[in-house]
């Protein structure tokens, strides 16, 4: 199994099993885990579920389904112990990200966490993401944490999603009625018969079951991202994984999206501006597959903002040569153009990327 940056999606059943708030039992091996990946070099995005389990304990209830104001209080204060209880098992820092479906719908705060995530990961640092369950109403909620750690893929451009959770994978029957049903290691395609093969969740404590681990395989597999449903409970697991093994089920990436991204950007997406580039930068982007940094930018046409698609432009010939998604608006990098990245900070007063266009929002057209 090969990856190179994935989102690790942990279930509360994992974060605080035993309905005794947060330990360690199950999530030292996880950190393990990943921490083994970041020394071969992986970049790794945790969605980890478990504040409202977590803060169980210190709400007062009374009643095994509180109400949401209850839950969202729980859900405060069981962040904090949930952060703390990953932070332990790392010598790297943790950071937290709390967002809600709202934030990722709005394109600005799209970018900005894309941004974010990509400058955590250039700084060695682990970015924890959970729901912001005290403010997120329904409309605004992605719900549960399988659907959330697929929309986090999406947005880090990630090329695996792992779904650990207290069941081994996906079964032809359901295991706790059936002793012959069979766990079905790879999936092709996401059917109805695969959705009805799942049950509903079987776990108190946890939001999601096979279900909505299902949705978040269909909507990150039909992105170009591998999805794998896996136990976390079990430390056999984690050795399968590091020599390369699948021991749950993998749910194939659909190899028709790189295609179609690269197609819609060259295609479908309208250009808002030329950015005309020097030699250097060109022959970066062309034969190097190198981002775009502001040092190659010589001159800039049009009104765009940041998130708007430009076409890059060889200086000297005229000739379009790719085309992608700008990180700053036309009025930014005309005071950035022609700069060292080491000077977006002092020059604008902000920085949310060190790259103009980043590599996975290019398509090269002409070479
Ligand atoms: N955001 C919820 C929590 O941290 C979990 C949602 C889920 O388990 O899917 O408790």
């Amino acid at each position: 199994m090969k990856f190179n940056r994935a989102v690790i999606k942990v279930g509360s059943a994992l974060i605080a099993p035993d309905n005794n708030g947060c330990s360690g039992k199950y999530i030292l091996a996880i950190a393990r885990f990943i921490t083994e990946c970041q020394k071969a070099g992986k970049e790794i995005i945790l969605v980890s579920s478990g504040s409202v389990a977590a803060g169980r304990q210190l709400i007062q209830h009374g009643s095994p389904n509180p109400s949401i104001p209850t839950k969202q209080a729980m859900a405060s204060v069981g962040q904090l112990k949930m952060m703390a209880n990953w932070q332990r098992f790392f010598d790297v820092p943790c950071s937290q990200l709390l967002i809600t479906h709202g934030d990722l719908k709005d394109r600005e705060r799209y970018i900005n966490i894309k941004n974010t995530l990509r400058i955590l990961l250039e700084n060695n640092v682990i970015p924890i993401v959970n729901e912001n369950d005290t403010v997120a109403t329904d409309e605004l909620k992605v719900g549960d944490n399988d659907n959330l750690a697929a929309l986090v893929a999406l947005v880090s451009e990630a090329d695996s999603l792992f779904i650990f959770s207290d069941i081994n994978g996906v079964y032809d029957a359901d295991p706790r009625s059936n002793p012959d049903a069979k766990l079905i290691p790879e999936i092709q395609s996401i059917t109805p018969e695969i959705y009805a093969m799942a049950g509903s969740t079987n776990n108190h404590i946890a939001t999601g079951g096979m279900k909505t681990k299902i949705q978040a395989a269909e909507k990150a597999v039909e992105n170009g991202i591998n999805t794998y449903i896996l136990n976390g409970s079990d430390s056999q697991v984690f050795e399968k994984l590091l020599k390369g093994e699948n021991p749950g089920t993998h749910f194939f990436a659909s190899t028709e999206f790189t295609k179609a991204k690269k197609h819609w950007l060259k295609h479908t997406l309208k250009s808002n501006g030329k950015v005309f580039l020097d030699k250097g930068a060109i022959n970066a982007v062309v034969n190097s597959g190198a981002s775009l940094l502001p040092s190659g930018i010589k001159a800039l046409l049009g009104d765009f903002n940041a998130g708007d698609s430009v076409e890059l432009i060889d200086h000297d010939s005229k000739q379009v040569i790719a085309k992608g998604i700008c990180q700053y608006s036309s009025n930014d990098l005309t005071r950035i153009q022609g700069k060292n990245s080491d000077q977006i900070q002092r020059i604008l007063g902000f920085c949310p990327s060190k790259v103009i266009i980043h590599r996975d929002d290019m398509v090269v057209i002409a070479t």
